[in-house]
């Protein structure tokens, strides 16, 4: 969904996903709450995916990080009180039980994608993940719910092997060879020179930006909420993480 944003913070989410803690320093601060750091663990908000939450700590005290962006190509923390300087050393953490659980979907969502092109050869015209739900929109003129239970049934099949997820870069017209890279009907900046690719081995592999599991195995399950028709084929269906 999201691609590589070129910017002077090192984003150390893109190589590990799983690191929970970091020490930066301050690069900026604008109007005292907006601050960039010279390397990040925050994921910005963007491509499907909510920014993450967590705590910067500068000594003994604690600044609650309350939303994550990216604007003018820096990735901005917004914190909730004035204090942070540049030139600053802090300690960065995540409030893990809220980026895991978005990892969680974000490849399960990959995965129902994955399920659906391959299936019914749609194009997703749209995807976000929320907290406590994965929203898709797709085309399709026939639809049921019995359909797609069994996307949904197929899904938490895959999610009880051990599959493994990996996620690299390739230059741009390497991946753009690999067949059905993009699968959301979303736009990317036409001159990256190389792209991420998150690939789930064997089953699926999609341009992307967003942070992913390990393995399927750890997706846990999933199942429908609810489905709605939006237009004559545009069809919208909501899942959570059961
Ligand atoms: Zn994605």
């Amino acid at each position: 969904m999201t691609l590589i944003l070129v910017t002077m913070t090192k984003t150390l989410y893109l190589e590990d996903s799983y690191q929970k803690e970091c020490d930066s320093t301050v690069l900026s601060v604008k109007d005292e709450k907006y601050v960039v750091l010279d390397q990040t663990i925050f994921y910005p908000k963007g491509g499907g995916q909510p920014h993450d939450t967590g705590k910067i700590i500068k000594q003994n005290e604690t600044f609650n990080v309350v939303y994550v962006g990216k604007f003018q190509g820096e990735i901005s923390h917004e914190v909730d009180h004035v204090g942070l300087k540049q030139g600053d050393r802090v300690h960065c953490e995540l409030d893990w039980s809220r980026r895991y659980r978005l990892m969680r979907s974000h490849t399960a969502a990959h995965v129902f994608a994955s399920l659906l092109c391959t299936g019914v050869g749609v194009l997703v015209t749209g995807n976000q993940l929320e907290e406590d739900k994965i929203r898709f929109d797709f085309s399709l003129e026939k639809f049921d719910r019995q359909t797609l239970e069994q996307y949904i049934d197929k899904a938490n099949e895959l999610f009880k092997k051990d599959i493994p997820v990996k996620w690299y870069e390739l230059p741009r017209d390497e991946a753009l060879k690999i067949p059905g890279l993009i699968k959301m009907a979303e736009a990317f900046p036409p001159n990256l020179p190389r792209l991420r690719v998150v690939e789930i081995v064997g089953y699926d592999k999609q341009a992307d930006g967003g942070t992913h599991v390990r393995n399927l195995k750890e997706v846990g399950q999933i199942k429908l909420l609810k489905t709605e028709n939006k237009g004559k084929t545009n069809r919208r269906v909501y899942f959570t993480l059961s």
